[in-house]
């Protein structure tokens, strides 16, 4: 795994001393940060345990070492949306258990059972799942999903006792093992309406018909990142969090600070030219952005196939100490910010620009792009495409952390 520091400051050749190149683009992930993340969610939900949520590739930091790192600092499960996610997992050696929830008729349970993982199921999965563990000549291990309200998977509450005896009946003849009932809330992000509260009470009236049919479960679990951070009552056995694990804030009125979360992913590029141009210069396809005044762009090698949402207007993008916005659209490959007329050409040409971090120093976060864009900051880092490579520092856990916390 490369641990090369986002800036030439920072980095060292492991046998050299010399300074090491820094990649003209990439996402540092800091896994200290994701390992502090860790921690603060596990103090919050004690005695409830932490689902360490990495799927989408651990929304685009990287999901085996996140998985990595989050184990080491006491997340004791890892959750996945696909079956072939959790056996990505698996093949990296990755023991502790998983959980995958998301299947479709063609979904390989003989792998995931063979491969010793959970699997969420909703009903019409347990047929599929029973012969598969038939196969096998091992239980598969099973979390019986209710649908609360989100309205997605799950078992219908008018269902659930259908589900639960044929569930039970495989369990009986030692084809499945039910070691947990869950659901998913749709408004924990949302604290001050109600519908939360109508979905715990259907969540614990499904626990009890479950554990009255005779289901001894191992772990009941509904709180996604806002629950576990803003309702007690959601924690039950487990919180599967994603999101705040990679330090960003699932409220709207509440900062990545605020919350003690620290943002692990910086994305960062080095500017690629610069140049002087006159007043009424236009910029990018369609000349939806003219400059003022005399002024110098600066062209950002990054673009929507990298993962810059296209629909952003007026993005941040932090150099030397100054955030600039966008000029104009984004393209597929770049990006292009006025820089102002009294700007160094020379000077700001290969420096490094950060288009969102930490936001420690004052700089763009990935909250500000999900504003210029008008999503969310969930979509802002699990869309970082391939094409961005990721460089994940302080991977061991002793590691000091480097100056800036990795955001260059
Ligand atoms: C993605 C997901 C989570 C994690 O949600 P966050 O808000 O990122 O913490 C938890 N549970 C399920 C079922 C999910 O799909």
């Amino acid at each position: 795994m490369p641990r090369v520091p986002p800036a030439a400051r920072a980095a060292k050749d492991a046998d050299g001393g010399r300074p090491a190149r820094p990649p003209e683009r990439c996402a540092v992930v800091d896994l200290g940060a994701v390992r502090h993340n860790v921690r603060v969610i596990r103090t919050i939900a004690e005695p409830a345990r932490v689902m360490a949520v990495v799927k989408a590739d651990a929304y685009g930091h990287g999901a085996v070492p996140v998985a990595r790192a989050a184990i080491e600092a006491g997340a004791t499960w890892l959750g996945v949306a696909h079956i072939g996610e959790a056996l990505a997992l698996r093949a990296e050696g990755i023991e502790a258990p998983v959980l995958a929830w998301l299947h479709t008729s063609a979904g390989d349970f003989s792998a995931a059972v063979g491969a010793g993982i959970d699997l969420g199921c909703s009903g019409w999965e347990l047929r599929r799942i029973a012969e598969a563990a038939r196969g096998c000549g091992r239980p598969a291990r099973v979390h019986l999903k209710i649908d609360t309200g989100l309205g997605r998977n799950g078992a219908p509450p008018d269902r659930w006792e259908a589900v639960l005896a044929e569930a039970t009946g495989y369990q009986d003849r030692g084809l499945l093992r039910i070691v947990g009932v869950f659901s998913h809330l749709a408004l924990a992000d949302e604290p001050h309406r109600p519908g939360t509260d109508a979905q715990l009470g259907v969540f614990r009236d499904a626990v009890a018909l479950a554990e009255d049919a005779g289901c001894e479960l191992e772990v009941r679990h509904i709180a996604n990142s806002p629950a576990a951070l803003s309702r007690p009552d959601s924690h039950f056995d487990l919180v599967r969090t994603g999101l705040s694990l990679y330090g960003l804030s699932p409220f709207r009125d509440r900062s990545s600070a605020d919350l003690g979360l620290r943002p692990a992913m910086t994305l960062r590029v080095l500017v690629s030219h610069c140049k002087r141009v006159p007043a009424g210069q236009g910029v990018g396809y369609g000349l939806t952005y003219r400059t003022s005044e005399e002024s110098v762009l600066g062209l950002i090698p990054l673009g929507y196939a990298d993962g810059i949402p296209r629909t952003s207007r007026g993005g941040p993008v932090r150099i030397a100490g100054t955030t600039y916005r966008v000029a104009g659209g984004v393209a597929m490959d770049q990006t292009v910010v006025d820089l102002g007329p009294s700007t160094d050409s020379t000077a700001m040409a290969g420096h490094e620009a950060v288009i969102f971090g930490t936001g420690e120093d004052g700089g763009p976060t990935a909250d500000d792009w999900a504003r210029a864009a008008g999503t969310i900051n969930y979509e802002i880092v699990t869309r970082i495409s391939p094409r961005v490579p990721r460089v994940h520092i302080n991977s061991e856990p002793d590691a000091r952390p480097h100056a800036g916390s990795g955001s260059g």
